[in-house]
């Protein structure tokens, strides 16, 4: 599908060639969410709103005011994201009606520089999923072909970002949210490192894991918005320090790459997915680039050691929704017990109910070494081993994801342990807190996209986002 338009270059130059307004490219998008309406994935949308904060960018144009650094971008947010005097609502029935009372910092430093909020993406429950299927208010649908799912959790952001329904979508990312839907939609997906971007105003899943991405048609737009989003926040002690430059002069060369054999080989992997990722790292090689098979051990520990630290930080996270503080109180409530359990057992989703109880299990005080304490060992090597081949390294590639977008309400996918296999590749990023992009570079025989994903060392954005340039403008030509 061809796009209007498909990065902020384009849209910033329309507007100020006066070949559009700020209020028809508003009225663009408003008008596409409304013609996709049936893939879902759009809660809410702003459009009076929207088309106020257009005419200001039109006024300020047009009396030659400075009208920020990226204004003309139309931007979702995921349902997770707080936006003052807006409802969040976690794609659950929780927070139905629960109105945000301050803006993310995120947010709120993307609209200070001129994007226009369209509205809020759905996504699944607490951003607990990998299809969008777990959402309170029923699931998103792919674009590409609407009987399959876009991925989760944030795949309301990809289908929107994918159907053009506005150009730029923040998600968040805690084993893959932003990058495996990224992949199953055809956009680029960008998870930076922990501590980059505040999460201030990120409704928390786990929050040692958690980092707001973006999902856009091309690695400049994800590069500008990180560039105005990043920074310290004093509202989040984990956000770091530095502030992130977009660096025009950043044409890094990869020269060595690391992929490993124990991924490449998985039994879970799709050949087709397999032997195109083989075929890009040949290409790679050929133009000069060393390519190393690395011995990875931890592959098999790495989604149990995901699903017990997230379950474990969720349940804690979560033990607020209570029916007492946000949103949602049962009906039929007798005495305080009994409105704690019926409030959370009526409007929280299947999935989200499991891993509370589970990170409850793990947590418990009989199983709390077996289980947690081992688990942080076990990230711990992980992390490790992550950034000693990082250091030797310049980038890990490997698949986004084993599979391309499977059929919703697809039988396999219900076994909750399958679901979470199809976050085997992403998850390490978020152990180790590295930075990791997915780059929309094929398509399966199957007619539906897939991507490649690259993991630099923490903070490295900079070389990730101009190495992936080169690979989309070789591979990719406009
Ligand atoms: N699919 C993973 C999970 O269910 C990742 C979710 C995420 O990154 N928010 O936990």
């Amino acid at each position: 599908m061809q796009k209007k338009y498909s990065s902020l270059q384009q849209v910033q130059e329309a507007l100020r060639s006066g070949q559009t307004s700020c209020r028809e490219l508003v009225s663009y998008y408003l008008g596409q969410i409304q013609e996709n309406k049936a893939l879902n994935a759009f809660l809410e949308v702003y459009s009076a709103e929207a088309l106020s904060y257009a005419d200001e960018i039109d006024r300020k144009l047009s009396s030659k005011q400075d009208p920020g650094k990226l204004f003309g971008l139309t931007v979702g947010i995921k349902d997770v994201i707080c936006y003052k005097g807006h409802r969040v609502t976690a794609a659950s029935k929780i927070l139905e009606n629960f109105e945000s009372t301050f803006t993310a910092t995120a947010v709120e430093r993307l609209v200070a520089e001129g994007a226009i909020i369209l509205g809020r993406l759905n996504c699944d429950e607490f951003a607990m999923g990998s299809s969008s299927e777990n959402s309170a208010f029923g699931p998103v649908r792919n674009a590409a072909d609407p009987s399959k799912v876009p991925g989760g959790s944030s795949g309301g952001s990809a289908v929107a970002v994918q159907a053009e329904m506005c150009l730029a979508a923040l998600g968040s990312d805690t084993g893959g949210s932003v990058r495996q839907p990224a992949s199953f939609c055809n956009v680029v997906g960008l998870k930076p490192a922990y501590g980059r971007i505040s999460r201030h105003g990120l409704i928390a899943y786990a929050s040692s894991f958690d980092i707001i991405g973006t999902l856009t048609n091309c690695l400049e737009d994800a590069s500008r918005m990180l560039e105005v989003m990043a920074g310290p926040d004093e509202f989040d002690s984990t956000a770091i320090q530095e502030s992130w430059k977009v660096n025009e002069a950043a044409s890094e060369r990869a020269k060595k790459l690391a992929y490993f054999p124990a991924v490449m080989n998985h039994k879970g992997l799709d050949p087709e997915i397999k032997s195109a990722v083989q075929d890009f790292l040949q290409q790679q090689e050929a133009t000069g680039i060393e390519v190393h098979p690395v011995e990875f051990p931890y592959l098999e520990y790495m989604v149990p050691t995901y699903y017990v630290l997230t379950t474990a930080e969720a349940s804690s996270n979560l033990a607020r929704y209570d029916g007492v503080h946000f949103g949602f109180r049962s009906e039929d409530s007798r005495d305080i017990e009994s409105m704690y359990r019926k409030s959370r057992t009526e409007a929280i989703g299947e999935e989200v109910r499991r891993r509370i109880m589970l990170g409850t299990f793990v947590l418990s005080a009989g199983h709390y070494d077996a289980y947690f304490t081992k688990a942080q060992k076990v990230r711990r090597l992980i992390a490790e081993k992550t950034a000693d081949i990082l250091s030797e390294y310049d980038f890990i590639v490997t698949p986004t994801t084993p599979t391309t977008a499977f059929p919703l309400d697809a039988g396999e996918y219900r076994d909750p342990i399958s679901m979470y296999l199809a976050d085997i590749y992403t998850v390490q990023a978020n152990l180790a807190g590295v930075p990791a992009i997915s780059l929309p570079l094929f398509h399966h025989s199957n007619g539906m996209p897939f991507g490649i994903q690259l993991m630099s060392s923490k903070f490295e954005e900079h070389r990730l986002l101009a190495y992936g340039q080169q690979i989309m403008s070789n591979l990719r030509p406009a």
